[in-house]
């Protein structure tokens, strides 16, 4: 449970052709000087890659046409590809992406008002086996590539028309564990958050983990960084052994202790999720013990009510144990608030993001 999934992202399956989606600028440098072109086209290829969101080598129009057509033969632009997309009534929709191996990953585009959010995948499928979360169930497959994870703000960024200027908030909360797949997702910010490119704003990106210690402490290490969101989901580790099997490996001692040392820019909160399952997680003592595991470091809660799904064996709280845990967590000084999860209506809300089958 150490590292077993902080490998490099594997080789996939490609064409003959190398794909420039998901490229930063060495490669592109690499790339452009290998066809005997000047670094600045590195630039402008990278502009129309990040910054336009260009799909096709016909839309690259600061190229020359024999460069385009050049590219066009020796080279591929294919980012993930929608496979599925399904409209919830909340106004969210949920997409299915087929990467260039066949695996299908999830990510939901929520818009609210003049900002959107944006849930994506890390890892084909979970390997950290929560027993309330559809992912978990599935197992692991892979880790998903930096391009991958771009690819899939690129993607619905252009299949919701989004304007430039409109605010985008990220979360890591769709499929699979960042902190196992701490490269590649850090690769991925790095192109995100490029001044020149998507220009994304690093304190609206939000990493979730289930609590890898070994995760948080290299994740600290960074000058530039995701905000860090950990599911806590239990106050005892009796009750956190049994719904979060990686508890057995860091507790909620090792967990507290990590956050305390995780250094906080000023201003800086970490987000506690707690999903409320009913009669497992929601008692009034769950609460007040919440709150004092809370108080330790600068933190806001966020109670997630369950989502229901086949064969969890977990049902969710009451409407009024949810409104006695607010007031007794508020009564605390805690700032918490309660996650509507969207997309339910289409299994697309937190813990839904399943794939049953796919190609490979
Ligand atoms: N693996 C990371 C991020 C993805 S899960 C993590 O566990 O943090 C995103 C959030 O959804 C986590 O807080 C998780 O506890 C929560 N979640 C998982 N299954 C859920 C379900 N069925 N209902 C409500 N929340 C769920
Ligand atoms: Fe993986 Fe997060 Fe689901 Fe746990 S809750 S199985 S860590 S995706």
């Amino acid at each position: 449970m150490t590292g077993a999934w902080e490998q490099p992202a594997p080789e996939l399956e490609r064409g003959p052709n190398p794909n420039v989606a998901g490229m930063g600028l060495p490669a592109l440098r690499a790339l452009v000087a290998a066809l005997g072109e000047s670094p600045f086209r590195a630039a402008q290829i990278h502009e129309g890659l990040y910054r336009h969101r260009w799909t096709r080598w016909e839309q690259f129009t600061s190229l020359s046409r024999e460069f385009r057509a050049r590219l066009e033969a020796g080279t591929e632009l294919r980012w993930p590809e929608i496979r599925e997309s399904v409209a919830s009534d909340d106004g969210s929709t949920k997409h299915a992406f087929q990467l260039q191996d066949g695996s299908l990953v999830e990510g939901v585009h929520m818009p609210y008002g003049n900002r959107t959010t944006l849930c994506l995948s890390s890892q084909v499928g979970c390997a950290m086996g929560c027993t309330f979360c559809a992912t978990g169930l599935m197992g692991i497959k892979r880790n998903l590539t930096a391009g991958e994870i771009t690819g899939q703000v690129v993607t619905m960024l252009n299949a919701h028309g989004h304007q430039d200027g409109e605010a985008v908030n990220l979360v890591f909360m769709g499929m699979g564990e960042p902190l196992h797949n701490l490269d590649q997702v850090m690769g991925a910010f790095a192109l995100l958050t490029d001044p020149k490119g998507l220009a994304l704003a690093p304190r609206r990106i939000t990493l979730s983990t289930s609590g890898l210690v070994s995760g948080i402490e290299r994740l600290g290490a960074y000058a530039r960084r995701p905000r860090l969101a950990l599911s806590l989901n239990a106050t005892t580790d009796a009750y956190r052994d049994r719904i979060m099997p990686v508890n057995k490996v860091w507790n909620l001692a090792a967990l507290a202790a990590a956050l305390k040392a995780f250094p906080l820019e000023h201003g800086e909160r970490i987000t506690l999720e707690y999903v409320l399952l009913q009669g497992v997680t929601d008692s009034l003592e769950d609460g007040r013990r919440l709150a004092a595991f809370a108080r330790q470091f600068p933190s806001k809660v966020n109670l997630i009510p369950f989502n229901p799904h086949e064969g969890s064996g977990f049902a969710p709280p009451t409407e009024a144990r949810i409104g006695e845990l607010m007031a007794l967590l508020a009564a605390r000084g805690i700032t918490v608030s309660v996650r509507r999860s969207r997309g339910q209506d289409v299994a697309g809300a937190c813990g839904q993001l399943v794939r049953h089958k796919g190609p490979g």
